[in-house]
């Protein structure tokens, strides 16, 4: 199950420079895609491959880039979500620093075969550093001629800019990121229309994940069939995660899909189990996105078979006792920690990001967070538990961008399967609000 797609060299010295990148064979799918292929067959491989969308959707990016609209005489654009801000979620930071013309030559194969001459890295503002990085390798790239004009010979341009985002969560959403991209703020769009037939500038526009546009090198290599035998199903290929809480060895991994939840969590391949003395209480498996679930549900499904890391096995049994793969954010908490204390944090960071443009979400996350701030400082009433779900309901499907959907998720899991933890705190509110405390069950 170690099979390595994206990170088979990261670990070699100097990767991040052209010239070892070269040396392992660097830059070979771009001449190939460039001198040998047509952009129709580029595509046409991308969607033999079946990869899905890695930033957290899991729409098929083959799909995504056959529905791009293309009038005659429009310019097409393709731009990279690297605005990487979900919690739990550090794996295209990683991918980004250790080896940054992996992602260049990704978006060389993938502007050529949309018809796009001018592509975007839209990096959250924070990692300056890997904007750094970026911008030395893109410097290299072209003085080697892989970008600007006529490259390789083939005829065919590219420019390729790297915009630093402000720092918002909410740009990462796509049609905010295009907005922040034109210079406005980063407010979503209602779709459809879908960027693919109106973004950048009102033009058809592509955006994908770091992840995502990193794999096209070895799909145009390998070929689509050879991506789409790797993996278990519809999930294709590999997946990145971002691992993180008490496990014995937090980090970024590359996984077959398909690997069981309990082997990538307790296999010294992995994350080399719970750190010392402690049991698995509860995972959140998308990063904070999705629902939470209880240890018993994220290691098997209600059949008792075991739950595999794959985008179906994970959402197995709907919300009731499934969750999403998302973006691959793993956050593995032991019994020490407190479930309210947990979803009041993730309530207090929706809401402190919603853009504030709907009202179920602006009004909501901001009740959500009060509860829970109340339940968790000792002043709850048992009819705060119904209350919290009632408007957890009354934000998910009601807003424009999935934020709403992602702050109502979080707080109706926790209730759904910790519901226990919850009533405790409001029935003992002085043990409850001792530092520290943590129910144990009865
Ligand atoms: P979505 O399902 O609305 O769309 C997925 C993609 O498919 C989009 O690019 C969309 O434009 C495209 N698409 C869907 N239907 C289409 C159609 N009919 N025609 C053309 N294109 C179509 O989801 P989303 O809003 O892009 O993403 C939500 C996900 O983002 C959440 O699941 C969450 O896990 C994830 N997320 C990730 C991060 C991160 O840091 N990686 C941060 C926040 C959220
Ligand atoms: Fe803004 Fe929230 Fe509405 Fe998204 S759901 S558009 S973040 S108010």
């Amino acid at each position: 199950m170690g099979r390595k797609i994206l990170t088979e060299h990261i670990n070699v010295p100097g990767i991040e420079t052209l010239d070892v990148y070269r040396k392992q064979g660097g830059y070979s799918a771009v001449e190939k895609a460039l001198k040998t292929m047509t952009p129709e067959a580029v595509v046409e491989e991308v969607k033999k491959a079946g990869v899905r969308g890695r930033g957290g959707a899991g729409f098929p990016m083959g799909m995504k880039w056959s529905f791009l609209a293309k009038p005659e005489g429009v310019p097409r654009y393709l731009v990279c979500n690297a605005d990487e801000s979900e919690p739990g979620t550090f794996k295209d930071h990683y991918l980004m620093k250790n080896l940054p013309h992996l992602l260049i030559e990704g978006m060389i194969i993938s502007s050529f075969a949309l018809g796009a001459n001018t592509s975007f890295i839209y990096v959250r503002g924070e990692l300056m550093y890997v904007i750094n990085i970026l911008e030395k390798a893109i410097a290299e790239a072209k003085a080697a001629g892989l970008l600007g004009k006529n490259i390789l010979g083939s005829g065919y341009d590219l420019e390729l800019v790297v915009q630093p985002g402000g720092g918002a969560y909410i740009c990462g959403e796509e049609t905010a990121l295009l907005e922040s991209l034109e210079g406005k703020r980063g407010n979503p769009r209602n779709k459809p229309p879908f960027p693919a037939v109106k973004g950048l500038y009102q033009c058809p526009t592509v955006v994908n994940n770091v992840e995502s546009i990193a794999t096209t090198s070895w799909i145009v290599n390998n070929g689509g069939d050879a991506y789409a035998a790797i993996g278990i199903g519809r999930s294709t290929g590999t997946k990145l995660i971002s691992a993180s809480g008490h496990i014995k060895k937090p980090g970024v991994y590359e996984i077959e899909l398909g690997v069981p939840v309990e082997e990538f969590i307790y296999s010294d391949e992995w994350c080399g189990g719970i750190r010392e003395g402690h049991q698995l209480k509860a995972l959140v498996a998308g990063g904070s996105s999705v629902p939470i679930l209880p240890a018993n549900l994220a290691l098997k499904l209600a059949n008792g078979e075991p739950r595999l890391m794959s985008y179906e096995s994970l959402s197995e049994g709907g919300f009731q006792t499934g969750t999403m793969l998302g973006s691959g954010g793993f956050i593995v908490f032991d019994e020490t920690s407190c479930i309210v204390r947990n979803t009041w944090n993730f309530a207090r960071f929706y809401h402190h990001e919603s853009c504030g443009q709907c009202s179920p979400c602006r009004e909501g996350t901001g009740w959500m967070e009060k509860v829970l701030h109340r339940i968790e400082h000792g002043h709850g009433s048992m009819h705060d538990i119904d209350l919290l779900v009632d408007v957890a309901k009354k934000i998910e499907g009601n807003t424009i961008c999935p934020l709403g959907d992602a702050a109502a998720w979080p707080v109706a899991s926790a209730i759904r399967h910790f519901r226990d933890e919850f009533e405790w705190h409001i029935t003992n509110p002085f043990e409850a609000t001792q530092p520290g405390a943590v129910f144990r069950g009865d």
